[in-house]
Order: structure tokens, then C-alpha cells, then sequence
């Protein structure tokens, strides 16, 4: 009989996402969750195919699971590729698709079952103020480097009452951040509900909260979404803006369907209707072909858009993707050193952008305390704020307070409390 959990997740806020759907079935199985995996009946692994890393972390755990030689049942989910599927299936008891999670029950055995798409399970957030809302799953684009349309299919929108419900929801207990998540929210369509108009329908929610949402992709950012950007006052003034590329060349290679000419305009204009939006973006250095005058194209755009942020991937091949019969020919040497002179550039630009905020009061959402009682939040330009004074008070975790910005630094703000 099992009675306790544990669930590992690797990946994106969707798969955090997912495992608090996961949570939630199981607890209304009965079963309880355990800190420690040693000691859980069921151990669920919500995994991650995007990097070869993230695979090969699993692959590791597997190595660690045997070594401990547990009685415990295990469950994997999550994005898989078939390929992997099939190598991995001989180490766990089950191997299961989130999409069927209503009837995970069955094949745990329980009597139990939910008859219902996955998405209308009621998930058990693991934050009650800093709330992640799937809108979509699935994606239609084949990015040439990206397994996501082969481990989550085809794209698929939520019903925008069932999003705003749990929005309201959320909201009722306390939610002061939501986070709307898709693999591309710019294309979410719900009968007439375009994206613009599911943000605007949320803004209409009573309550002190933000909204932000992730991923965009540039090709289908509408000029009507800066618009509702810019007038639904709840829509933080931040945003994950991928490029990937600064070349033309290589972005047609990636199959990205915009030109870097088209991605600047929509950078123009944001900066021009929300003068204090905060950007960020993904890039890979190092895809196929990649030559040091194509990556100057990326380096050029990095210094005239200046970033507050940037994920930056060295290229890693993925089976199943178009790009995968492309010749990995940029070398790892070389990777390291593209993102070096990457990392080295969106210092500067967040440090310059962020010298901007010493002097202003501003919101802070406090999300974490760090060891003798120091604070940690984010502004709702998605800046991290370290707050100076030291406080006893459990209180403050989730809470809305009002920050002196004191000091800028390389990768945040600090300021304290008024
Ligand atoms: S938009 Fe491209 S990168 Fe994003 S999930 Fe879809 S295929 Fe992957």
C-alpha cells in the first residue's frame, strides 16, 4: 500500500507546474509527502529533455536509485523522447504521460479515478504567492534545436474561464504574482480570447497582484499585446523576449520565422510605449554552422538592446530535431568562450540598467529569507532586491512592501524598507 511521495523535478516552471497537478492527485489518493526520497513509497521523477544535461541527470539518479536499492515504486514523467522512453523504461515501475495524469490513479492501483483533462486538476501550489497558471501546452513551431513539439505535441489552449477561475482563485488565498507559462503564449486562442485578451480579462480581477508570462516568441508578437502591455496596469513592465540568434543566417537555420530586423522593431516599440520594461532573453551560442562574424551579429545586438538578463545555452545536440543532422562543428572551447563574452556583456547592461532604480521607492514581493534573517525579493520589473535591514518577522515571506533602492550591482538591487 503506498502512502507517502516524493517527487524530483527537473526543468522549466511548466514541469513545476505539472508536479503541482501531480501533488495534488496524489494527496487526494491519500498519500503524504516525504522530505526525504529514502523514505517515500512512490517516487515520482518529472523530468526534462531540453538539454542532453538535463537527460543525463536523470540517468545519474537512476544510477543512484539502484545503488540505494529502495522498495519503492517509481513513476517517470514528464518531457520524454521516444528514444529515451525506451531506454529508460526498464528502471521504473511506471513510466507515464502528465497528459493521462487523471488516470495515473488506475495505474497505481487505487479504486479511485479522475475522469478529466489534466488540466482541469486542481494543482497544489507550492507557492501561495508566486503562482504558476499553465494557459497552453504543446507547441507548433519545430525551433530546429527543440524536442518540446516531440515530448508535448501539438499545442492545445485552456478554456479562458477555467484560467481565470484559477486565477481568482489563487488570488483569493493570497497570490500577489501570477505567472501565466505556455511554450508560446503570444499564439493562446480560445475561441475569440487572443492572448491580449485573456491578460485583460485577468487584469479585470479584483486584487493587488502582478501578472507575467513566459515564453513569447517574437514571430507572432502582436502590436495589440504591447498595447494591453502597456494598459492593464496589473501586466509587470518585464519581459522574456527569446532571440536566440543576432544573425539573420542562423535564426532562418533555427527555423525561428522572424528576421532580427523584426525582432528590434518589437524591442523599439516596447521601449517606447513601457519606457521602464525590464528585458531579458534566451540565446544559444555555438548552433551549427554558428561563424565568429555570425556570432558578432549576436554580440552587436546584445550591446544595443541591453539586456537585464540573459539565459545563454551553448548549443547541445538533440535527436529527433531538425538540427541534429546538422554537424555540431562550433567547438565546446569555443562555446565557453561566446557565452563568456555574452555573460560579460549583459553584466554591464543590467549594471548600467539597474544604477537607474538608486534613489526610488519601489514594490518588492519578498520570496526569500537567507541565512541571520536578510530578505530577498523581486521588483515588478523582476529585479532581485536584497533588503539591508535584518529582520525577525515570518511574516514578510509573499508580502507587498515598499523599498528604498541604496545600491545597484552586477545582478540586483539593495534598499531597505520605508
Ligand atoms: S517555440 Fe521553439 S523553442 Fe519554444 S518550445 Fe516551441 S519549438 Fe521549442
Amino acid at each position: 500500500m503506498l502512502k507517502t511521495y516524493h517527487i524530483i523535478t527537473y526543468g522549466c516552471q511548466m514541469n513545476i507546474s505539472d508536479s503541482e497537478r501531480i501533488t495534488s492527485v496524489l494527496e487526494n489518493l491519500g498519500l503524504k509527502k516525504s522530505q526525504k526520497m529514502k523514505e517515500a513509497d512512490l517516487i515520482v521523477i518529472n523530468m526534462c529533455s531540453v538539454r542532453q544535461s538535463a537527460v543525463d541527470r536523470v540517468y545519474g539518479l537512476i544510477i543512484k536509485l539502484q545503488s540505494l536499492n529502495l522498495k519503492s515504486q517509481t513513476i517517470l514523467t514528464g518531457c520524454i523522447l521516444k528514444k529515451d522512453k525506451k531506454k529508460m523504461s526498464s528502471f521504473f515501475n511506471y513510466v507515464l504521460d502528465i497528459k493521462d495524469l487523471s488516470c495515473w490513479s488506475k495505474a497505481l492501483n487505487f479504486k479511485k479515478e479522475i475522469k478529466r483533462d489534466y488540466l482541469k486538476i486542481t494543482p497544489r501550489y507550492s507557492n501561495s504567492f508566486s503562482v504558476n497558471i499553465p494557459i497552453m501546452t504543446g507547441c507548433n513551431n519545430f525551433c530546429a534545436y527543440c524536442v518540446v513539439p516531440y515530448t508535448r505535441n501539438k499545442e492545445i489552449s485552456r478554456p479562458s474561464n477555467d484560467i481565470v477561475k484559477e486565477v481568482e482563485n489563487a488570488v483569493e488565498k493570497g497570490a500577489k504574482e501570477i505567472w501565466l507559462l505556455g511554450q508560446n503564449v503570444n499564439s493562446y486562442k480560445d475561441g475569440k480570447t487572443t492572448f491580449p485578451k485573456l491578460l485583460e480579462k485577468i487584469n479585470k480581477i479584483p486584487g493587488d497582484f502582478w501578472i507575467r508570462f513566459t515564453s513569447s516568441h517574437p514571430k507572432d508578437f502582436k502590436d495589440s499585446l504591447i498595447k494591453t502591455m502597456k494598459t492593464c496596469k496589473k501586466t509587470a513592465p518585464y519581459l522574456n523576449l527569446p532571440v536566440q540568434s543576432g544573425d539573420n543566417e542562423i535564426l532562418k537555420k533555427m527555423n525561428r520565422i522572424y528576421t532580427i530586423e523584426d525582432y528590434k522593431e518589437i524591442v523599439e516599440k516596447l521601449k517606447k510605449e513601457i519606457p521602464n520594461i525590464a528585458l531579458s532573453t534566451d540565446v544559444i551560442v555555438g548552433f551549427p554552422t554558428e561563424t565568429k562574424k555570425q556570432f558578432q551579429n549576436t554580440v552587436n545586438l546584445f550591446k544595443e538592446i541591453k539586456y537585464d538578463m540573459a539565459y545563454i545555452s551553448k548549443y547541445s545536440r538533440r535527436a529527433q530535431t531538425e538540427a541534429f543532422k546538422l554537424k555540431d562543428d562550433v567547438s565546446i572551447k569555443e562555446k565557453i568562450k561566446r557565452e563568456r563574452i555574452l555573460n560579460k556583456i549583459v553584466a554591464k547592461t543590467a549594471f548600467e540598467n539597474n544604477r537607474k532604480y538608486i534613489g526610488e521607492i519601489t514594490d518588492v514581493l519578498i520570496d526569500s529569507e537567507t541565512k541571520n534573517n536578510s530578505w530577498l525579493g523581486k521588483t515588478k520589473e523582476y529585479k532581485t532586491v536584497k533588503i539591508s535591514q535584518k529582520i525577525k518577522n515570518e511574516k514578510l515571506m509573499g508580502e507587498l512592501v515598499k523599498v528604498k533602492i541604496t545600491k545597484a550591482s552586477l545582478w540586483g538591487l539593495k534598499g531597505e524598507l520605508v
